[in-house]
């Protein structure tokens, strides 16, 4: 069998580039890609330093690839396409994915459905079928990454608070999911934006992003308050998965507003509802990133269409043979890393 050459989890905190055999000919349904482009996601460092996964689970669930072989049953793709892979699989022909929801696919069941090995120099995809999507000829691997998994979350989190052009928009925290949440908020119509973060580089981000005002955490809520006169935004997001930011999205949203949870509460065993007074009248809707062929192909429209670019997010580069000091670096948050583009 051939090995690929792919950053795995070893233990709690720790991981390291380990060569993973994979099968020349794919199994049914399932597509072998030969990585062009991968990246680190903050669920990396959840399922590394905090979730109950066991070592030797292979890392990546964000890439572009060129399908190498196809397995039985995958006939919208042949070897040589490039493509993006959804984070999250999906079968295509459950109840779930039929009416729509195809991020909690029944066929591949959570977490099951993650998509796994994409840091590495080939992964195998399940549900080929209808968890890829061929990229258009006309835009290239960086411009495309982030519809596997961070566009599509940032943007659901705007679109499942059912925005209405014009819109206040509160965005708290501007890490990669934030800001393209703020990019979205841009995109669907926001009249004005409002986001919250200290890391200077994420500031400037969140400005060339679409943010209208980038408040510092301690004071967002007296200013968000005091800047709507004391009625609060009509969508408040979460995009940290911190407690202290759940309360205070809730806070910021004014009566029958929408606060919209993209965080994920990966180190905290219980996220408490706030106090009456700042959640009653108000709407919760919480996202997991909206997978599959058509979703990807509406996402790269976009960028086609030139409608939003988040090439800048990539800040950083490296070879995925380096990948295990990525995840130093973006643990870190440090160097004004955003995401880091790795390559073979
Ligand atoms: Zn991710
Ligand atoms: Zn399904």
């Amino acid at each position: 069998m051939p090995t690929s050459n792919t950053c795995v989890k070893t233990g709690p905190h720790s991981v390291a580039m380990s060569q993973i055999p994979y099968p020349d000919t794919p199994g049914p349904g399932q597509a072998l890609i030969r990585t062009t482009l991968s990246t680190i996601c903050g669920s990396d460092m959840h399922i590394v330093d905090e979730m109950p996964i066991p070592g030797g689970v292979p890392m990546g669930h964000e890439a572009i690839g060129i399908v190498e072989a196809v397995g039985a049953g995958v006939t919208g793709f042949k070897a040589g396409d490039r493509v993006a892979t959804s984070c999250l699989l999906c079968c295509g022909i459950c109840a779930r994915c039929q009416e729509g929801d195809q991020s909690v696919c029944e066929t591949f069941n959570a977490p099951g459905n993650l998509l796994f090995g994409a840091q590495g120099e080939f992964f195998l995809v399940n549900g080929a079928q209808t968890s890829m999507a061929k990229v258009p000829d006309s835009l290239a691997d960086e411009q495309v990454l982030f519809v596997t998994d961070i566009m599509s979350t940032g943007f659901a989190a705007i679109e499942r608070a059912a925005i209405r052009p014009g819109d206040t928009v509160a965005i708290f925290a501007q890490g990669p999911v934030g800001l393209c949440a703020t990019a979205g908020a841009r995109t669907y119509g926001a009249g004005t934006i409002i986001a919250v973060e200290s890391i200077p580089e994420r500031v400037a981000m969140a400005k060339r992003f679409g943010a209208d005002v980038v408040l510092e955490p301690g004071e967002a809520v007296s200013k968000i308050m005091a800047m709507t006169g004391g009625k609060g935004v009509d969508i408040a997001v979460e995009a940290l998965g911190h407690q202290v930011t759940f309360e205070n999205a809730c806070q910021v949203t004014r009566i029958g507003g929408t606060v919209s949870s993209v965080g994920v509460y990966g180190a905290f065993p219980e996220l408490k509802m706030p106090t009456s007074g700042s959640f009653i009248h108000r709407k919760l809707v919480t996202t997991l990133c909206p997978v599959g062929t058509k979703r990807m192909d509406r996402l790269m429209a976009l960028v086609s269409g030139g409608k939003v670019d988040l090439t800048p997010l990539i800040t950083h580069s490296m070879k995925i043979s380096d990948t295990p000091a990525g995840y130093d670096l973006f643990r870190k948050k440090e160097g004004g890393v955003l995401k880091i583009a790795l390559r073979p």
